[in-house]
C-alpha cells in the first residue's frame, strides 16, 4: 500500500491543496493522489451566478488540474465506483483501482430522489449533467413552444430558491413554477419568488408526482452521499448515507480514513450539508492529515454552532441577496449581492496563480517535446557512423530477417519520455499509444511490446503502485488492438531523490513490434498530385508548455487529453481495409511527433523534384493552441524545430496564406504551429485525390486535407 488519496475535488481538497501548493514544507511526504470525475470543480457558491449566465462555466470553477501541479499533488481524472476497505482499494471505473494507505473523502452529494416524484426531472446534483440539461433546454429557446412550456423546480429548501430565481434570470420570459411541500419557505422569500412571477405551487408528495409528469424540470429536493459509500460498510447516517466522523475528522472505528464535506457528517457536531462547512472543514482536515501522515497527535475539530449564509436572487434582472443565520433573514438587498460577490471571486482568484511566460521558458517541456533537438542527433549519428538513420529516417525500421522466413515486412520501433501528466496510468497508456503510432504510421499492426519502466527512487510500495499502474495503462492501449505486453525491464533512477509528485518522475520507454499487411508505407513515397491527409488537430506541445504556467484553460487541456488518449489503431484498420481495394493507395505516410509537421514533412520531401503546397488555414489546431502560440508559448523543443522553417525559404514547402496578412500574429502562430511538437499527435498520409475524397467523405472522417504535392 502507498501514499495519501484525496477522494474527490470538493472545497475541502482544493482548500488543502492550495494549502500545500502555498506552503509545500506542510505537504506529507509521499505519494499524493487527488482523483475527481472533473478537472474543473464547480464552487458553490457561484452555481447561481452560472445558471443565471452572469459566469462562464471557467469563472465558477477551480482547475484542479493546475492546482495540483502547484501543490506537486497527481491527478486522476477518474469515476470513483466504489471502495474495498479491506484491500485499502479505492474502485475507479474502466482503470485499475488505486490502493492507499491513508484516504480522505470529500465527494460532495447527491440529489436524494424520492421514488414519489417522477424519473423524469433531472436531478441538479451532480452539476455537470445538470448543467447541459439547461444548456440543451437553452437550444429551444427562440422557439414559441419554449415560452409557453413551464419549466418546473422542485425542491422546499433555499437550493431550489437560488435555483428557480436564477432560471428566471436565465429565461426571463418562461413560465417557472416552484413546487414545495406547505409552509416550508420563509414568507420574504416567497415575496421574491411571487415579484419574480414564479408560480408557487405548494402540494404534497402525492400530488407532485402527477403534475411533475408533464414539464421538463429540475429536483432541488435535498442531498444524499453516494451510495457506494454505504455499500463499502462504512458507518453512514440511515438517512442521509453521510459517513460519520470523529471530531478529528476521522471516520468512526477507522483511523486511516479522513472525511469532510456533504459526503460525511460529525457526530458531535452534525451540521447541515452546506458549501460553507466544506470550506470551514479544510484547514482541520489538512492539520491532521499531516499529523497522521507525520505521526503526531491529531486535534480535535468543533465547527461554529451557526455559519452566515448569503442567498443570491434578482430581481427584474438586477442582482441581490440576502443574509441567513439560523432563522433569521435580512434582505433582499444589492449591497449584500455586492458583498457575496466580492467573498467568491476572493474564494476562486485564490486558486488562480500569477501567470509568468519566463518561468515557463525556463522549465524544459515534458512528453515528445522532451527530444532531443533534430540538429545534435544527426550530429552524433553522422560521428557514430549511421548517418542513414539521420538522412533517411522510416517511422519503423524493417526487421533484417532471413527471406525464408516469409515476405511480410517485421517491423520495429521504440520511443518513450519522461512522464508528461502526473496520472501514471494515463501516463502509461499514452506512451504506448505513442510508440505504436510509429507501426501504425507505416502500415503495421503492432503484435507485441516490451517496456522499460524507470521509477523514483522511494519506497518500494510507493514504486510497486507507480509500476501497477504504469503497467496497466500500457495494457489498455495495446489490448484492444491485440497486441500484448511480452517482457521489459524496470530500473531506479540515480538522479537522487524524487521531487513530489514521485509519479512525474515515472519515465516509460517501448519497444513496439510489428508486422506490414501488405506493403511497408514510406516516408518519402510522395507523388505528383498527391492529397496530404492528416488525422487530428496539432498543438499538444503549446498547450502543455503553457499548463507549466497554468495559462492553458483547463477545457482545451481537457480535449486535448481525450484526443492524446483516443487510440489511432482503428484508423490503420479503415486505411487496410482500402488498401485491399485499391492497391498501393497509400503512397506516403509518417505521424507527426517531436519536430514537428514541418520537421517530420522534410523528412518526407526527399526527392527534390517534389515540393508541397500547405494550406496554412486548414491546417487544424487543437481549441487553445493558436491564441496560446499568438501570447508567445511554445515548447521548449520548438526554437531548435524552428530550423524547418528553412524549408519554407527555400521553396521546398508553399505555405499558402489565403487571405491571413503575412506580418500578422495569426500568421506567425500558424508557423509556430507548423513546427510544435506532438505527443500521440496525428497520422499524415498522402494519397491520390481520389482516395483522398474516398476517405474525407466518409461519415465523421477524421481527416483534414491539409495540402497537395507538386513537382517543382
Ligand atoms: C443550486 C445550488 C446552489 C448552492 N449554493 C450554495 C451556496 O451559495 N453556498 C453554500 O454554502 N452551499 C451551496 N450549495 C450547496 C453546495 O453545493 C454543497 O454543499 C457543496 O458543494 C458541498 O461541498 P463538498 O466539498 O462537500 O462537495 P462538492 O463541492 O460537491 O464536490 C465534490 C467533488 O467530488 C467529485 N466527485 C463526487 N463523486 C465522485 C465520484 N464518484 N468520482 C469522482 N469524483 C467525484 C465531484 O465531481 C466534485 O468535484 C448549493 C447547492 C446547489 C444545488
Amino acid at each position: 500500500m502507498s501514499g495519501l488519496v484525496l477522494a474527490g475535488g470538493g472545497h475541502s481538497h482544493a482548500l488543502v491543496l492550495h494549502r500545500w501548493a502555498m506552503q509545500p514544507s506542510k505537504r506529507p511526504r509521499g505519494l499524493i493522489t487527488v482523483v475527481s470525475r472533473t478537472s474543473r470543480a464547480l464552487y458553490s457558491g457561484m452555481v447561481p451566478g452560472l445558471i443565471a449566465g452572469i459566469y462562464q462555466r471557467d469563472q465558477a470553477s477551480v482547475d484542479l488540474r493546475d492546482l495540483a501541479d502547484q501543490a506537486c499533488v497527481a491527478l486522476v481524472v477518474a469515476e470513483i465506483t466504489g471502495l474495498d476497505i479491506q484491500n485499502q482499494q479505492l474502485q475507479l471505473d474502466q482503470r485499475p483501482a488505486l490502493t492507499y494507505e491513508r484516504l480522505s473523502l470529500n465527494l460532495g452529494a447527491e440529489t436524494s430522489i424520492s421514488p414519489a416524484i417522477t424519473a423524469g426531472l433531472v436531478p441538479i446534483k451532480p452539476l455537470e449533467p445538470a448543467l447541459a440539461f439547461l444548456s440543451n433546454q437553452d437550444e429551444q429557446m427562440n422557439t414559441k413552444a419554449f415560452e409557453a412550456e413551464p419549466f418546473q423546480v422542485v425542491g422546499s429548501g433555499l437550493a431550489a430558491v437560488e435555483t428557480v430565481l436564477a432560471l428566471r434570470q436565465r429565461w426571463p420570459r418562461r413560465p417557472l413554477v416552484l413546487r414545495l411541500r406547505p409552509g416550508c419557505l420563509h414568507p420574504v422569500l416567497i415575496r421574491a419568488l411571487e415579484n419574480a412571477e414564479v408560480q408557487i405551487n405548494e402540494t404534497s408528495e402525492h400530488e407532485q408526482t402527477e403534475q411533475c409528469q408533464t414539464t421538463a424540470g429540475l429536483l432541488c429536493t435535498g442531498s444524499k452521499a453516494p451510495h457506494w459509500l454505504a455499500d463499502s460498510d462504512l458507518p453512514c447516517c440511515p438517512n442521509s448515507g453521510r459517513i460519520r466522523t470523529e471530531m478529528s475528522l476521522q471516520v468512526i472505528g477507522y483511523p486511516k480514513l479522513f472525511a469532510a464535506g456533504d459526503c460525511a457528517v460529525m457526530d458531535a457536531h452534525a451540521r447541515a450539508p452546506s458549501g460553507v462547512w466544506a470550506v470551514r472543514a479544510a484547514k482541520p482536515l489538512a492539520r491532521n492529515l499531516e499529523a497522521a501522515c507525520a505521526g503526531r497527535p491529531l486535534r480535535r475539530w468543533r465547527p461554529q454552532r451557526q455559519a452566515l449564509q448569503l442567498l443570491g436572487g434578482f430581481q427584474d434582472g438586477e442582482p441581490e441577496a440576502w443574509a441567513l443565520r439560523g432563522k433569521r433573514i435580512l434582505g433582499p438587498h444589492p449591497l449584500l449581492w455586492r458583498w457575496k460577490t466580492a467573498i467568491d471571486k476572493r474564494f476562486i482568484a485564490m486558486f488562480q496563480r500569477s501567470r509568468s511566460m519566463n518561468s515557463s521558458a525556463a522549465m524544459p517541456c515534458r512528453g515528445c517535446a522532451a527530444k532531443l533537438p533534430a540538429a545534435p542527433l544527426e550530429s552524433a549519428l553522422q560521428q557514430a557512423g549511421i548517418t542513414t538513420l539521420g538522412t533517411n529516417p522510416e517511422d519503423a525500421a524493417v526487421l533484417p530477417l532471413n527471406p525464408a522466413v516469409g515476405t511480410t515486412p517485421v517491423l520495429q520501433s521504440v520511443d518513450g519520455f519522461p512522464a508528461l501528466v502526473s496520472d501514471p496510468w494515463l501516463n502509461g497508456r499514452l506512451t504506448a499509444l505513442h510508440a505504436c503510432s510509429d507501426l501504425w504510421a507505416c502500415g503495421a499492426r503492432v503484435l507485441a511490446a516490451q517496456a522499460v519502466v524507470t521509477l523514483p527512487q522511494t519506497n518500494e510500495s510507493t514504486q510497486e503502485t507507480l509500476l501497477a499502474q504504469t503497467l496497466a495503462g500500457i495494457r489498455s492501449a495495446l489490448n484492444p488492438q491485440g497486441a500484448k505486453l511480452i517482457g521489459g525491464h524496470t530500473l531506479e533512477a540515480r538522479d537522487g531523490l524524487a521531487q513530489p509528485p514521485l509519479s512525474r518522475g515515472v519515465q516509460v520507454a517501448l519497444s513496439v513490434s510489428g508486422q506490414a499487411v501488405e506493403t511497408f508505407w514510406p516516408k518519402s513515397g510522395l507523388q505528383p498530385g498527391d492529397r496530404l491527409l492528416l488525422s487530428r488537430p496539432l498543438g499538444t506541445g503549446v498547450l502543455f508548455a503553457a499548463a507549466m504556467t497554468g495559462a492553458a484553460p483547463a477545457a482545451c487541456l481537457d480535449l486535448a487529453l481525450e484526443q492524446m488518449g483516443t487510440s489511432q489503431h482503428h484508423l490503420l484498420e479503415q486505411l487496410l481495409d482500402l488498401q485491399t481495394e485499391h492497391p498501393n493507395a497509400i503512397h506516403a505516410a509518417t505521424d507527426i511527433t517531436g519536430f514537428g509537421l514541418l520537421g517530420h514533412l522534410g523528412e518526407m520531401l526527399r526527392n527534390p523534384g517534389l515540393k508541397v503546397v500547405l494550406n496554412g488555414p486548414d491546417t487544424p489546431a487543437l481549441p487553445g493552441a493558436l491564441s496560446l502560440l499568438e501570447k508567445g508559448y511554445a515548447s521548449s523543443l520548438a526554437p531548435a524545430n524552428r530550423r524547418a522553417w528553412s524549408l519554407l525559404d527555400n521553396g521546398s514547402v508553399h505555405l499558402q496564406l489565403v487571405d491571413i496578412d503575412p506580418g500578422s500574429k495569426t500568421n506567425q502562430a500558424m508557423l509556430e504551429l507548423l513546427v510544435d511538437p506532438q505527443t500521440c499527435g496525428p497520422l499524415l498520409i498522402s494519397v491520390e485525390p481520389d482516395i483522398a475524397q474516398k476517405l474525407r467523405s466518409k461519415a465523421q472522417s477524421p481527416w483534414t486535407e491539409i495540402g497537395n504535392v507538386q513537382l517543382r
